[in-house]
C-alpha cells in the first residue's frame, strides 16, 4: 500500500539556502542523509501520523536540528507547532497554508503552497490524494464521511493547482483528481448499496466483499474488506 515509497517534498524560495521538508519518510539512513545534504532545514512538517511519513523525524532532527510540525503532539519536535486548519507556516521563503483534510486518518492535512504575491501554486496532499490508485481509509481513526468532505475541500481549493502527493507521481490539477476520487467513491458506495439490497441490510463486510468482488483475486479481499467496512459505517450513519 506504500506504492513506490514515500515522496519527501523539499521546498524553498529561489533565493533561499534553507529548505522546508514535508514528510521525511521512514527511518531510512541513506534517504535522511540526502535530505540533510540539501541545505539547512528551516522546518519539517508531517502530513499525518503513519510511520512511512513520520518514522524518520528523530534521525532527521539529529542530523539537522529541525523542528517538526504535526497535528498530533507526539510527533511534534523542538520549535515545530500544531497544524491548525487555516494556519500559515512561513519558512525558507515559502508560505504554506494548512488545510485540514481528515479521512485517510483523523490527523491528515494538506498544504497549499503560496507563491509570489500569495497566489497558490500547488497542493501537497499527503495520502489524501495519491499520484495513482486510491486512498485507504484507516480502520483505526479514518472516516469515509470525513474523507468525502475533505475531497470537497480539495475540489474547491485545488482548482488549477498542481497536486503533489506523498506517493506516486505529481498531477496537474488537484481539483480534477479530487473530483475523480469522489466519483469513484460514489460508484463504490452504489455497489455496496446494491449488495445490501441483495444480501439484506445487516450483511457483514465480508459478505459484501464476497458479493461485490467475486471476480477479483481473493488475495485482495482483506484490503477490500477494510474499505467496505468504512463504506458500511458511512451508509449506516
Ligand atoms: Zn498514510
Amino acid at each position: 500500500m506504500e506504492l513506490d515509497g514515500t515522496n519527501t517534498w523539499i521546498l524553498r524560495a529561489p533565493d533561499s539556502d534553507a529548505v522546508v521538508v514535508v514528510d521525511p519518510g521512514p527511518d531510512d539512513q541513506e534517504h535522511l542523509q540526502r535530505i540533510a545534504g540539501l541545505g539547512p532545514v528551516a522546518t519539517t512538517i508531517v502530513t499525518h501520523r503513519h510511520d512511512d511519513h513520520t518514522g524518520g523525524i528523530d534521525r532527521l532532527r539529529e542530523l539537522t536540528g529541525t523542528g517538526v510540525h504535526a497535528v498530533l503532539p507526539e510527533y511534534r519536535r523542538g520549535d515545530g507547532g500544531a497544524l491548525d486548519d487555516g494556519s500559515v507556516i512561513d519558512a525558507a521563503g515559502v508560505r504554506l497554508r494548512v488545510l485540514a483534510t481528515p479521512g485517510h486518518t483523523a490527523d491528515s492535512v494538506s498544504l497549499v503552497v503560496e507563491g509570489d504575491g500569495g497566489h497558490p501554486d500547488a497542493v501537497l496532499t499527503g495520502d489524501t490524494i495519491l499520484g495513482r490508485g486510491t486512498t485507504v481509509i484507516d480502520p483505526q481513526d479514518g472516516s469515509l464521511r470525513d474523507y468525502l468532505g475533505s475531497l470537497d475541500r480539495l475540489i474547491d481549493a485545488g482548482e488549477g493547482l498542481a497536486c503533489l502527493p506523498a506517493h506516486g507521481p505529481d498531477l496537474p490539477d488537484t481539483s480534477a483528481v479530487a473530483r475523480d476520487y469522489r466519483a469513484h467513491r460514489q460508484q463504490r458506495l452504489n455497489q455496496v448499496r446494491d449488495a445490501l439490497a441483495a444480501l439484506g441490510d445487516d450483511a457483514t463486510a465480508r459478505q459484501v466483499v464476497e458479493h461485490v468482488y467475486r471476480d477479483v483475486d481473493e488475495s485482495l479481499w482483506p484490503a477490500a474488506e477494510w474499505s467496505v467496512a468504512a463504506q458500511l459505517d458511512y451508509l449506516r450513519g
